[in-house]
């Protein structure tokens, strides 16, 4: 049930003329997001990464990177995007019985549900083991007590990748299950939280005597933390089972966005005339990151500052490194090796790549980019009074630019485990991983 990690050549002539006599027969901008992803989702094409027993083609990830350009070359809405797909749909594959893939993913890769990953706690981010939602059992169900916080999506989420302590009495991370946890029931409380963007991507989420079945631990009682691993790996993958949507035009998945019952052809872009807009990357971003901000320096009348200048050379070396790396390891993974640490290296870049963007973005724009509002009607009077397009773009990216540093592992976490796994340095002196958790001292 694993999935393929390899990365063959891509047989892109067959697998395309496939996708394409699919898509001729199969899509209809006349019927629902819903009827569209059912029919995406069953036939394989929604997450092609997945093993076919678990709605996927077991493909690799260049082939799955083809299929979601390929929907988009169509002109069909590509696959529900979040974290169901990204997350769950590959932890569940690998570690959940038949029955739960075809209770949980089925509903995953056709866009029914959507999920959200309720893993991090006032007190266990980057010590994620450390956790303390209780989950105790009565009568074949879990009765869970306990608060998530990050929960990105939270709001809109009908079920949720729980990660609870069953038995406190061994060392922490012997003690943890992974639920597939129901989202809408009595004792789920989400509490949308505001951060600087003005948006509200995340929430705080307050179990109180919520239940889950037994049926829906995956991979056994306190044999959670192998599968919060495999849930990890898929985030710092960033692809997960082919795509965290990929395709073209954008629906959101799951009963409370409201578009499973929409038009699905009103979520695809138009060209004059009617027709569907074929994807492409915009002229500006050729060129990587710093592609997009010459381009901008240029339209702005900035390329000629040198200060501009040589960030936007600073910019294009780490983006061209980031590149060379990746393609170092799949050279490095064809011939069968690996390079220890890639992806924690390839995750400190991109921090550093944001926050750069961010600086230059600002220097480039300059007090124009004290501007800035989500309110769409704003927008327009600001767009207007500024006569600059991408303001908004370049705004917006600067406010969401700490996340990198923060999500997935942080960037003093990442030098840690370079340090320690890849570099061989001595492990800070620890005792809590072999304590009974319950004997480990920590804040109550
Ligand atoms: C955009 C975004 C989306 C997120 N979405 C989700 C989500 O959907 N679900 C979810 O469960 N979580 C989510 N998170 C939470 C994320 O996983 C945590 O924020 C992250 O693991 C860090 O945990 P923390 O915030 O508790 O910080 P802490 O772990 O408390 O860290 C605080 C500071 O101490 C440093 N630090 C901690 N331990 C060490 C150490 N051993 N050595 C050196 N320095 C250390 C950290 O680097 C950091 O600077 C999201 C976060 C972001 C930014």
């Amino acid at each position: 049930m694993a999935i393929r990690s390899q990365e063959p050549a891509v047989t892109s002539d067959d697998l395309v003329a496939e996708l394409c006599a699919w898509l001729e027969q199969n899509w209809d901008p006349d019927i629902t997001v819903g009827e569209w992803w059912e029919r995406l989702g069953v036939a394989g094409w929604a997450s092609p990464m997945l093993p076919e027993n678990a709605y996927g083609r077991a493909l690799s990830r260049p082939e799955a990177a083809v299929v979601s350009t390929e929907i988009g070359k169509f002109g069909a809405l590509g696959a529900p995007a979040g974290l169901g797909l990204l997350l769950a749909a590959p932890t569940i594959a690998t570690h959940g019985t038949q029955e739960q893939i075809d209770l949980y993913v089925r509903d995953i890769v056709t866009g029914k549900k959507s999920w959200c990953q309720l893993f991090s706690e006032p007190g266990a981010g980057s010590d994620l083991a450390g956790l303390s939602t209780k989950a105790v059992e009565e009568h074949g169900e879990y009765i869970i007590n306990g608060q998530k916080v990050w929960t990105s999506g939270g709001q809109n989420a009908d079920m949720g990748m729980l990660l609870a302590r069953t038995d406190p009495t061994v060392p922490k991370h012997q003690g943890i299950t992974w639920f597939a946890f129901d989202m809408l029931q009595p004792g789920v409380d989400v509490r949308p939280l505001r951060e600087m963007s003005g948006h509200a991507l995340f929430s705080e989420v307050f179990l109180s005597d919520a239940r889950v079945s037994a049926d829906a631990v995956i991979n056994g009682v306190n044999n959670g933390w192998a599968a919060a691993n495999t849930t990890l790996m898929y985030e710092r993958a960033g692809l997960g089972a082919g795509g965290s949507g990929g395709g073209f035009g954008f629906a959101m998945p799951g009963t409370k966005a409201g578009h499973l019952d929409r038009r699905v052809g009103d979520f695809v872009p138009k060209q004059d005339g009617g027709q569907p807009a074929r994807r492409g990357r915009p002229q500006q971003m050729r060129g990587g990151a710093a592609g997009l901000y010459v381009g901008l320096a240029k339209g702005n009348g900035r390329f000629d500052d040198p200060n501009v200048r040589q960030q936007l050379a600073h910019l294009h070396i780490i983006s061209e490194i980031g590149r060379l790396n990746g393609e170092r390891l799949k050279a490095t993974r064809a011939a069968g090796a690996d390079i220890p640490g890639m992806a924690n290296i390839a995750k400190l870049l991109m921090s550093d790549i944001v926050r750069l963007s961010r600086d230059v973005g600002m220097q480039i724009v300059g007090a124009q980019g004290m501007l800035q509002t989500i309110d769409p009607e704003k927008q327009k009077v600001l767009d207007e009074a500024t006569g600059n397009p991408f303001l908004s773009g370049i705004t917006a990216s600067a406010l969401m630019s700490p996340a990198p540093s923060i999500y997935g592992g942080t960037d003093q976490v990442q030098r840690n485990i370079i340090g320690e796994r890849a570099l061989g340095l001595p492990k800070e002196p620890r005792d809590d991983h072999i304590k009974p958790f319950n004997e480990v001292a920590r804040n109550k």
